[in-house]
């Protein structure tokens, strides 16, 4: 039978939507008309985890994703999916906490841009992303890519975007502008391809944006997730 997945979501609700409905598709493609995904969807108030963020109260917010993540485990989730980027900061602390397995969302972006045969990469996320080792440093460490972010200025554009308009759901022109700006800057760097590492920017950005593959977080994260579910397509 399909296994059950646990997301850990609302960060933002309008990525977590997308989640549930790529999920539900993914499932429906392999599965037949009537199947849809076996799941359990635990949703943050995304202004509280917002405000510790900025706080940098990353031990709160550690404390309140493994809450999350054992409560799923409890009500029987098989695997765990965090629908966010940023929040696989605490990846590790969240995977010692359970005895189910943690879907990391960098592990099937990296096998993607492997198997496309490309090792200098793009990546845009929140700053946390793009500055911390976390995210960048499992891409190097474990796939062996070699990650370029944005200038400061860029950075800058891009955390604003998202905050302060992707996750409430504000979709604006001129910051698809911007961001095509930022890739194409990128890509004169020596940029092979950009990760979309913030599970809201394709809502912004699509492939005619760029001259180079983009490789959307989310879609692979839940391509993922329906073969821990219901075993790899054959
Ligand atoms: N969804 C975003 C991400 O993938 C940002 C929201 C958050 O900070 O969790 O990083």
């Amino acid at each position: 039978m399909m296994q059950m997945i646990g997301l850990i979501g609302g960060m933002s609700w309008e990525s977590s939507a997308m989640y549930y409905r790529l999920l539900n598709e993914g499932v429906r493609a392999r599965l037949g008309p009537a199947a849809s995904a076996r799941c359990l969807l635990w949703s943050f108030d995304f202004a509280e985890i917002k405000a510790l963020q900025h706080r940098g109260a990353w031990s709160e917010l550690t404390r309140l994703m493994i809450g999350a993540a054992r409560h799923l485990e409890n009500a029987g989730a098989e695997h765990i999916v965090i629908c966010t980027n940023t929040m696989h900061r605490m990846a590790d602390e969240i995977q010692a906490a359970l005895s189910i397995p943690l879907l990391h969302i960098a592990d099937p972006t990296a096998q993607s841009i492997r198997a496309a045969g490309l090792t200098r990469i793009g990546l845009l996320g929140t700053a946390f992303t793009m500055e911390q080792d976390f995210y960048k440093g499992r891409l190097r460490r474990q796939y062996g890519l070699d990650v370029l972010v944005p200038d400061d200025a860029d950075r800058q554009s891009v955390h604003r975007i998202i905050y302060d308009e992707l996750v409430a759901g504000e979709i604006r022109p001129e910051s698809r502008a911007l961001y095509r700006d930022i890739m194409a800057r990128l890509v004169a760097r020596g940029a092979e391809g950009i990760i979309l590492g913030c599970t809201e920017i394709m809502l912004l950005v699509s492939p005619e944006d760029a001259e180079v593959p983009l490789f959307d977080t989310t879609a692979l994260h839940v391509q993922a997730a329906v073969g821990a579910m219901i075993g790899p397509p054959r």
